[in-house]
């Protein structure tokens, strides 16, 4: 039996889309070649890479100003082309720290200009998202995550940032609700938590928002020209997109509403047991708890290794928190099913029967 596959990322990932990719890896298209084999700039990959962008828009119902581009470098990438692409020449931006992800953003962001860091939640051990800040209106944009993928918190609100364009990191969340995109100048996401498998990262821009910094880039930092180019201004990772593809498919048939039924009801099944446990704790403010994370602890660290053997029995992975924040994490991604849930709380229960 397959593992029930709790992984941070490159996390779980649809059984058909694996499969699909793994036909697709032997021979595409009735071609008689692999996927890996084809031009970026044959017929059936544009077509390939061409359902991909409008099917980011379909469901994200993106309105005609935003662009959309599948590149390379990951999430990290961006922390540094944001502000290259955005951040006005001798002028600031607005930052929240919610924890490791961010915290490099930041960093990445003083290459470029000033960083004001309106609200952290540091001295917290990032427990909880920072509700109670101002965004100075002269800053390009201001910067949040809206899902914190190590400390299992999430931001349960569209921020409010005035007249300042917000920029925000989906990495961990994006697809696992509807909402209302156009509240956003950019999104970005890396592909492998919920939209594919690693290779690819997947971003989201109001066009009039680019274009105004001041400041030339090389063209392969130039978000317009990747716009421009679809994705393939050089030779784009096709067999990541093509697993994107698959996915979004895979999103669509399901539904945005629909799943986040599912993943609302995974993770109010894991957290009630979370609290009803004896045994665990709960690491993360309850109103800042994240549906796609949950971080946990035992109040007794010594039995660390006793709680991992039981889950690994049940053939569960994937579970060991970040080592930033010990403990446990488990991650209920889109592709993540109910019946996984229910064995990690299976696994709890008996956990607290023996050793409580
Ligand atoms: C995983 C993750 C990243 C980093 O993604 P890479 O593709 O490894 O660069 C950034 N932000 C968040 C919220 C993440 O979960």
């Amino acid at each position: 039996m397959r593992p029930h596959n709790f992984s941070a990322g490159p996390s779980i990932l649809p059984q058909e889309v694996m499969q699909q990719m793994s036909e697709a890896l032997i021979e595409y298209g009735g071609t008689g070649l692999s996927i890996l084999e084809l031009s970026h700039r044959g017929e059936l990959i544009e077509a390939m890479m061409e359902e991909a962008h409008s099917l980011v828009r379909e469901l994200l119902q993106l309105p005609d100003n935003y662009g959309v581009a599948f590149l390379s470098g990951g999430a990290t990438t961006q922390f540094a082309l944001i502000p290259c692409n955005m951040l006005k020449n001798g002028g600031k931006a607005a930052y929240i720290d919610t924890g490791t992800w961010s915290t490099k953003a930041i960093a990445n962001a003083k290459f470029y200009g000033d960083v004001d860091v309106v609200a952290s939640s540091e001295s917290e051990s990032f427990v909880r998202v920072p509700k109670d800040y101002k965004v100075p209106q002269d800053a390009s944009y201001f910067y949040v995550t809206s899902n914190n993928t190590i400390y299992g918190t999430q931001l349960h609100e569209t921020p409010d940032s005035g007249s300042v364009p917000k920029v925000i990191d989906m990495s961990s969340d994006i697809f696992a609700k509807p909402f209302d995109a156009s509240e956003y100048g950019l999104i970005f996401a890396s592909a492998q938590k919920n939209v594919g498998p690693a290779g690819t990262t997947l971003v989201i821009v109001d066009q009039e928002l680019l274009g105004k910094t001041g400041r030339t880039m090389p063209p392969m930092f130039d978000y317009q020209l990747h716009i421009k180019k679809r994705s393939a201004l050089n030779t784009p990772p096709v067999l990541a997109i093509f697993g994107c593809l698959l996915t979004l498919r895979w999103i669509k048939k399901q539904g945005l509403a629909n799943i986040e039924t599912i993943n609302k009801t995974k993770a109010s099944l894991l957290y009630k047991e979370i609290d009803r446990n004896s045994m665990l704790y709960g690491k993360a403010v309850k109103e800042d708890r994240s549906i796609m994370n949950a971080t946990f602890l035992l109040n007794d660290p010594a039995l660390e290794s006793t709680f991992l053997n039981m889950a690994q029995e049940a053939n569960i992975v994937g579970i060991k928190g970040h080592r930033s924040v010990g403990g446990f994490r488990a991650s209920m991604y889109n592709a993540l099913s109910i019946e996984s849930v229910k064995a990690l709380i299976e696994v709890m229960q008996e956990f607290e029967h023996k050793y409580a």
